[in-house]
């Protein structure tokens, strides 16, 4: 790995990667390479503390007690908060839009607290949220709908630092009747798509990407992929 290497964080696949949620890794991986950037992933177990000093981090959904040991790691070594406040791109899905926000309860009941790097709450709802979701983008720099697959009980509140991420027009989101999905705080995203989420939505891809190198979305070569492209179209209709 050179100097120059883009290091993508795959933080806890160990315990938060449900759904392929690391594709997101191999997408922002492939992503770069394709327009010439080394880039390399590096994954980080709940056996290593959390380095501060990569480009781009993503985390997966997780089951709740999955969810618990990775809010407790991410509390003991606080590489990612570091890394954040350094102004890292950060992706959050599903369990760990949860485990960034102030605290959530799980199913069960349980009150836990999280690592605060989103100004969110979660809390269970009465049904489960499962199924296809299509949003509008409220980001700027992102125009197309965003697209994924949800399930999770939890519902998430955003307080006054976050905002959406998007505004949902078919499908659940973050669950608390307001419309919205996905929270934006500085240069942490959550979502609560899966997908992986980046497969579906490459415009979000080139947002992280671009953030990371330190440029604009408009600079980043366009990338000829009519897969992806037929994806996105099959997933709009489905
Ligand atoms: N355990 C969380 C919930 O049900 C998150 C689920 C997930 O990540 N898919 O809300």
């Amino acid at each position: 790995m050179s100097e120059s290497t883009v290091r993508i964080g795959l933080v806890l696949p160990d315990v938060m990667g449900t759904y392929g949620d690391g594709g997101n890794a191999l997408v922002l991986r492939q992503r770069l390479r394709m327009r010439g950037y080394d880039a390399e992933i590096v994954e980080i177990t709940l056996a290593d503390p959390v380095p501060d000093s990569f480009d781009i981090y993503t985390l997966g959904g997780a089951e709740d007690s999955a969810q618990r040991l990775a809010t407790r790691h991410l509390q003991r070594y606080p590489g990612l908060q570091q890394a954040a406040a350094k102004g890292a791109p950060v992706l959050a899905i599903c369990a760990a839009i949860q485990v960034l926000g102030n605290w959530y309860e799980t199913s069960a009941g349980e009150k836990v607290d999280g690592v605060s790097l989103f100004d969110v709450t979660t809390s269970p709802q009465d049904t489960r949220a499962i199924g296809e979701v299509t949003t509008t983008p409220l980001l700027e720099g992102l125009s197309a709908p965003l697209t994924g697959f949800e399930n999770h009980r939890g519902g998430t509140t955003l307080g006054p630092d976050a905002k959406p991420l998007a505004r949902v027009t078919r499908g659940v989101g973050n669950g608390v009747g307001d419309g919205t999905e996905g929270v934006v705080q500085g240069s942490v995203l959550g979502t609560y798509l899966h997908g992986p989420a980046l497969a579906r939505n490459p415009e979000l891809a080139d947002y992280l990407i671009a953030r990371a190198l330190g440029i604009s979305p408009t600079d980043l070569t366009p990338l000829d992929l009519p897969v992806v492209d037929r994806l996105r179209r099959e997933r709009l209709r489905a």
